[in-house]
């Protein structure tokens, strides 16, 4: 079932019981209205015929038959009886076997002085009447509300036929309405129909920027134009990856070459050789970091370990100087807390291994000293670890760009690297809920703090 009809099926349903409940209402109430009017209506006959009959009793009993059926009952053909004390009857209009009466019902007329009931279709009044001479009548009227009831049954009727036009119409508005209300929601059905991974540009229309479904296509813009700069820079990698991994290739490839063109003596072929490890090397040392990368997308969910900053940091010392002895790393420990808890982290050692690995590296690499100065402190929630150099720091108008993959900047292009260091610095700082940022002056060095919250 579309929503369109579900609305409008709900909505019929909705008024359709409103509607019941209301006729209903009105009849019932009619119906009591009804009964009590033609009770009243009754007692009046009763003490009218009985007053005539009693109060003037010149009257004679067939005239007053003849005027009762002829101007009182002109309306209804009421019955009336009025009996004496002894029971007989005194009075009767219609013939008093037609009438129904017992001895307990005039007993309770008596005892109660006014009662109201009824007999098959028949309202029946019973009522007390007493002359002057202190004489008291019991007197009993009957007849059949023909007139109230017909003009009842007209009402039912009527309410009949408001009740299903008026369903029929609300069915018919409710799918109207609907349709209407839904529209916007079914045009950006065909707009999203529309869109595909080559047209993420496009953007939904957004009506009146007000209700919910401008909030909608609003969210939906917004997912569009998040997709599209994910797209946008997982292209931009692929063709910076490929391109980054192609440049050593083709040297390789030109090296073997020339090589080949002629004979070389043994010294010659060591030569190339050599060179071309160093170019395998750079090659291996590229696809691992992308490597890295990669798997640390997967790894969004992976499992934490708390781990000694301290300790990896001195780790990273001994590598690094292991891999380049001309290297420098010192390490601050002053400001260390005593408690240990506050130099440790949740996280993955490895991941932490290869952050500092590039910064150390980097810090090195880019300063003529060759040094890169580790600082470790922390306060009350985090571990805040720097790594400061003195080398030939980066544009101020560049620092925002550093930690995209594979940007370099231009100072650094007399440097080997390939940019992608730092993307995967920032990308593990995030795995840890953590920061990572910079502060650095051209010719005067780079400082790059990482805070973790530890545990
Ligand atoms: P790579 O060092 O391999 O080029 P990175 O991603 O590690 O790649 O660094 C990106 C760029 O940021 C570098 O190319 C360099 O321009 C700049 N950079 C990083 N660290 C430093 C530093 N300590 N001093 C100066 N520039 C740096």
């Amino acid at each position: 079932m579309t929503i369109r009809t579900k609305i409008a099926v709900q909505f019929s349903i909705i008024v359709a019981t409103i509607l019941a409940i209301f006729s209903i209402a009105i009849y019932l109430i009619s119906e009591n209205y009804r009964q009590k009017e033609f009770y009243n209506s009754l007692r009046d006959r009763a003490l009218t015929t009985s007053r005539l009959l009693i109060k003037e009793p010149q009257i004679d009993k067939q005239l007053l038959k003849v005027i009762d059926k002829n101007t009182l009952s002109s309306l209804y053909p009421a019955q009336v009886l009025v009996f004496n004390d002894s029971n007989q009857v005194a009075y009767y209009n219609y013939e008093a076997d037609t009438i129904y009466y017992s001895p307990e019902l005039l007993d309770r007329i008596r005892s109660q002085r006014y009662i109201e009931t009824t007999f098959g279709d028949k309202q029946v009044v019973g009522t007390m009447y007493s002359d002057t001479s202190s004489k008291s009548y019991a007197v009993l009227a009957q007849a059949e509300d023909v007139y109230g009831k017909q003009k009842l049954e007209n009402i039912k009727e009527t309410m009949y036929v408001g009740y299903f036009s008026a369903i029929l119409l609300t069915i018919l508005l409710g799918f109207i309405f609907a349709g209407q209300s839904l529209k916007p929601i079914s045009n950006i059905n065909d707009e999203i129909s529309q869109i595909t991974a080559t047209s993420l540009k496009r953007k939904l229309e957004t009506g009146n920027n007000k209700d919910e479904i401008a909030t909608l296509a609003l969210n939906f813009n917004r997912m569009l134009s998040r997709l599209d700069k994910s797209f946008e820079l997982q292209k931009s990698f692929v063709s910076n990856a490929s391109h980054e991994l192609r440049t050593p290739l083709a040297a390789v490839k030109s090296e073997i070459q020339v090589a080949l063109q002629n004979e070389r003596t043994p010294d010659e072929y060591k030569g190339i050789l050599s060179t071309l490890l160093h170019d395998n090397d750079r090659l291996i040392k590229l696809t691992n970091s992308l490597l890295v990368l990669a798997k640390s997308e997967d790894d969004a969910n992976f499992k934490l370990n708390p781990i000694r900053v301290d300790e990896v940091l001195f780790s990273v010392q001994d590598e690094i100087l292991h891999l380049n002895p001309n290297f420098t790393v010192l390490i601050d420990f002053d400001e260390i807390p005593d408690d240990m808890n506050w130099v440790t982290v949740h996280g993955k050692v490895e991941l932490l291994k290869t952050l500092f690995m590039n910064l150390v590296d980097n810090a090195c690499k880019y300063s003529q000293n060759q040094q890169a100065d580790i600082r470790i402190k922390a306060n009350k929630g985090n571990c805040l670890i720097s790594v400061s150099d003195t080398g030939i720091g980066i544009p101020n108008e560049e620092l925002e760009h550093v930690f995209e993959p594979f940007y370099r900047t231009k100072n650094a292009s007399t440097f080997k690297g390939s940019g992608i260091g730092l993307s995967i610095c920032r990308r593990i700082v995030d795995l840890h809920q953590g920061k990572i940022s910079v502060k650095s002056e051209i010719s005067k060095g780079s400082l790059f703090v990482v805070v973790l919250p530890h545990v």
